[in-house]
């Protein structure tokens, strides 16, 4: 048995070593798989500030690539009413302009007295402007003071652009955003852009002077304002506020242990203004744990798979163990219990072999011994025989009424004169007869009684018999003042060899019989179950359906 133990013990403080080390890993992935998702997280508030950035200067991109540009399309010229219609149309789909100034240029010859040689005369003809309020439009002429500086720039532009820009081929890109376009903070001026004709025509007026001749040109200046750019939060997950701030500012109440910030600067006409982020640490940290919720959920899934595993093999392992001292308890009870009749018989043999002229008594006496170390055998064998029918199910019932106090009498008395000292008293009420088997039944009485006896102590070896009915069941007690049986032992008392070691099992035990019980109530439809408290005593309680 030791060297089996052993290893047992071994297997078992692996399995043990086995479950410690998921579980440390456990712990370690966890710790690990938080850490790096909220480094992801505070990694994505950095970069992810580009995305709404992009969203939000969007509508600013459109209006400076699409929308302005359309100013073009009017031929060349714009008259007072379609540029009120076309600053009601930019008022409408771009808040963020709020102020429009429609320029009508007149371009000429130079008068030599006051211009340089190479320009021509852009003078300013008329000026309006268009204000946004309350989606009422209002045209009215602008201060020439204010607008001089968008315009002197833009006519030195328009002016170098007609002296040296090259005709034989189309304006670049480049060339017509340098030329047509003045983008200034929150201010873009634009002037409608040349065809290679209306350059050639403006060149010939540099080159021949024509007084007198004026040509038309539009200019208009958006004057916009930052604060009316909508902020597209598309990361609301990350970034719990974003606003627009001027690049200089920087938060005066900074509580660096607690807010998050970043910051982008918007392009073009709006550089003067940023895209400032802020997230409490503890809004990042609710979406870090957002996030590491399913991976947690995982790791744990697979440390619960593990851990089923590791129980798995334990209970097997334990399962083995027992079913091993199951096997070595029942052959060392088995050999002692066959040993001692084996060894009584053989004495008694070579006996009756050896002694010549043996008296009548004697050889009764040997004749008597024999008989009962044989009846010792046959009783071993059959209990072992009727077990495993039992267990095959190959024994024959054969139900007869039993007259209850009869059949409990029988035993009483035969138990009575076994054992003289055993107190046994019984009750009967609300029945008087069952239908069963009276041998599995006379099996079930010797089985309860002869432990109730055994696991008792001397001075008190008494047991009280209670047969009750319900409905459909006749209830059987069987209630002593033993040893009683340990809480956890409870259930496996009814397994097979298996036996609690004590002083009153030491002989002549093999740990059948209440196996055997079990099987036998089970065959009957029934059911048997224990109650029992260490040195107080134990109650088995078998139920039989009255009608088998
Ligand atoms: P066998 O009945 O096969 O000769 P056994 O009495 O040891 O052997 P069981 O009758 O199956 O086997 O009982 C199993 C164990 O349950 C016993 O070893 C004993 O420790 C415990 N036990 C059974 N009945 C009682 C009881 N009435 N009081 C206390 N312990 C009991
Ligand atoms: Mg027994």
């Amino acid at each position: 048995m030791k060297p089996h133990s052993n290893v047992y013990r071994k297997n078992f403080s692996l399995i043990i070593i086995f479950m410690v080390l998921i579980s440390v890993s456990f712990v370690v992935a966890l710790i690990v798989a938080y850490n790096l998702t909220s480094a992801y997280v505070l990694d994505e508030f950095a970069s992810k500030k580009i995305d709404v950035s992009e969203e939000t200067i969007k509508p600013y991109n459109d209006f400076f690539l699409n929308k302005i540009p359309e100013i073009t399309s009017y031929q060349g010229y714009l008259t007072y009413n379609s540029a009120a219609d076309y600053s009601t149309s930019v008022f409408n789909d771009y808040p963020f302009v709020r102020h429009i100034v429609f320029y009508e240029l007149a371009i000429g010859s130079a008068v030599k007295s006051h211009k340089k040689e190479h320009k021509l005369s852009i003078d300013i003809e008329s000026m309006h402007q268009f204000r946004r309020r309350k989606n009422i439009i209002k045209g009215a002429p602008q201060k020439r003071l204010a607008a001089e500086a968008d315009f002197n720039n833009m006519a030195d532009k328009l002016n170098d652009f007609i002296a040296f820009s090259d005709t034989s081929r189309e304006a670049t890109q480049d060339e017509i955003f340098k030329t047509f376009y003045d983008v200034k903070p929150e201010k873009i001026s634009y002037l409608n852009i040349l065809r290679r004709e209306d350059v050639k025509i403006y060149r010939g007026l540099l080159d021949h002077a024509q007084p007198g001749v004026v040509y038309r040109q539009n200019m208009m200046t958006f004057l916009l304002d930052a604060y009316h750019l909508k902020v597209n939060n598309n990361h609301k997950e990350l970034y719990q506020s974003v606003t627009i701030r001027p690049v200089v500012y920087y938060p005066l109440e900074n509580d660096a242990s607690n807010i998050m910030i970043t910051e982008v600067a918007l392009p073009g006409a709006f550089s003067d203004y940023k895209l400032f982020f802020k997230s409490t640490k503890s809004y990042l940290i609710a979406e870090t744990n957002r996030r590491f919720m399913p991976i947690g959920g995982i790791v744990l899934l697979i440390y619960m798979f593990l851990i089923l595993i590791g129980y798995l093999i334990y209970r097997n392992l334990k399962i083995n163990m027992q079913l091993f001292k199951l096997q070595y308890d029942f052959i060392n009870n088995f050999t002692h219990e066959f040993k001692t009749p084996v060894s009584v018989i053989k004495i008694a043999g070579s006996n009756l072999r050896g002694e010549s002229g043996l008296s009548e008594r004697q050889l009764k006496h040997y004749g008597k011994i024999l008989d009962e170390e044989a009846d010792k055998l046959n009783d071993l064998m059959n209990k072992l025989l009727s077990f495993t029918q039992l267990e095959n199910k190959s024994i024959n019932i054969k139900i007869e009424e039993i007259v209850l106090n009869d059949f409990v009498d029988k035993y009483i008395d035969s138990f009575r004169i076994k054992y003289a000292d055993f107190k046994l008293s019984c009750k009967i009420k609300n029945v008087n007869t069952i239908y069963t088997d009276p041998v599995l039944l006379g099996s079930l009485f010797q089985n309860l009684m002869e432990n109730a006896y055994k696991y008792s102590h001397p001075e008190k070896k008494e047991l009280h018999i209670n047969i009750t009915r319900d409905k459909r069941n006749v209830i059987f007690s069987f209630k002593d003042k033993g040893i009683g049986i340990p809480k956890k032992e409870l259930t496996n008392v009814f397994n097979k060899f298996y036996r609690i070691e004590n002083k009153y099992n030491q002989n002549g035990s093999v740990g059948l019989g209440l196996a055997f019980c079990k099987e036998l109530v089970n065959f009957m439809h029934g059911e048997i179950i224990v109650n029992s408290q260490v040195d107080q005593g134990s109650e088995f309680v078998v139920t039989l359906p009255y009608d088998n």
